[in-house]
């Protein structure tokens, strides 16, 4: 007798995604354990809400706290593009507190969220001795239950385009100590990165140590060319800086190794040398004609709770 081996459906089969105008391979080093977190002041706690062999990294050119396109909106998360369907996985273990659409307005039910099905968890590790959230936004289904335990990497959902979205991806937020639209913090300093590979973070400001947003830094690795194009963050919205780094500008996933960082001021191209250590986040300052430093912050400061925002605010997840 032979066997009937029927097929089994394969709904989450892994495909690449729809090839993007930035020529990049899907294969990555592996991640390192989470939490690491080598310093005391670094947080890779989290980590991806894909599996390793799909493209688990934010898109690049809408990173939190960039402004999408002119509108005057500012990103509270990264995207992270993928296929319809694909399963999206918890970023660390945690209880389901929230599944269903209207999480911005925090109004269950709400068909006119832009978050479209939404799953936020509550982490079961804190930062600091405060509450930490992870939310993932689009979904077209969600797998889990409020009230739920879930561990890392246990399938929460599945990829979509509901809500506020002109594709299927991903929104990946950040939230601390409220699991509210304006306590979000840049999942780049918390995501952990590929083996060997590190994150730049930076402080950018005028002469009188003035943040200045948008504006647009180059950084190039000195030993593959590839350059990097990233901006400061911009002006207004929801966006909060780490409470020890005080950044407006982070760049993940970088192949450790020496970079160049080019920006503009007043007129004139203004560059330094970082070096980005695996495992690790590399940081400097540009201070106007004071120029850069890459001396770190002194101490954490206790003053990190995030001040509240304007109600007049709109997300852009
Ligand atoms: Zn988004």
């Amino acid at each position: 007798m032979e066997a009937l081996v029927s097929p089994s459906p394969e709904p989450f089969q892994f495909s690449l995604p729809t090839p993007g105008a930035e020529p990049v391979t899907n294969w990555r080093p592996p991640l390192y354990p989470v939490p690491w977190a080598i310093s005391p002041y670094d947080h890779f706690f989290f980590a991806r809400p894909f599996a390793a062999d799909q493209t688990n990294w934010p898109i690049a050119d809408y990173r939190y706290g960039g402004v999408f396109f002119g509108r005057d909106i500012v990103h509270t998360g990264v995207d992270i593009p993928s296929p319809e369907g694909t399963p999206i996985m918890a970023a660390g273990p945690g209880t389901v507190v929230w599944v269903d659409w209207g999480l911005f307005r925090e109004t269950p039910g709400d068909q006119t969220d832009p978050y479209g099905l939404a799953v936020a968890i509550r982490h079961d590790f804190g930062y600091n001795d405060q509450q930490l959230y992870t939310i993932y936004a689009h979904m077209s289904m969600a797998n889990v239950l409020v009230g739920q335990h879930v561990e890392t990497g246990e399938i929460i959902g599945f990829v979509g385009s509901t809500g506020a979205t002109t594709g299927p991806h991903v929104h990946f937020e950040v939230r601390f100590p409220r699991n509210s639209f304006f306590f979000t913090y840049n999942p780049e300093l918390w995501i952990v990165p590929p083996q060997g590979w590190g994150v730049l973070a930076g402080r950018v400001m005028d002469s009188k140590n003035r943040l200045l947003n948008s504006v647009e830094v180059t950084v190039r690795s000195e030993q593959t060319d590839r350059s990097f194009i990233t901006r400061t963050y911009g002006d207004g919205g929801a966006v909060n800086p780490d409470p020890y780094y005080q950044e407006n500008l982070v760049l993940g996933d970088l192949p450790a190794g020496i970079y160049k960082v080019t920006l503009r001021f007043e007129d004139k191209i203004r560059q330094t040398w970082v070096e980005i250590f695996p495992g690790q986040i590399s940081y400097f300052t540009f201070a106007g004609d004071d120029g850069f430093s890459t001396d770190r912050p002194s101490a954490p400061t206790l003053e990190f709770l995030p001040q509240a925002l304007p109600s007049t605010a709109t997300p852009q997840p």
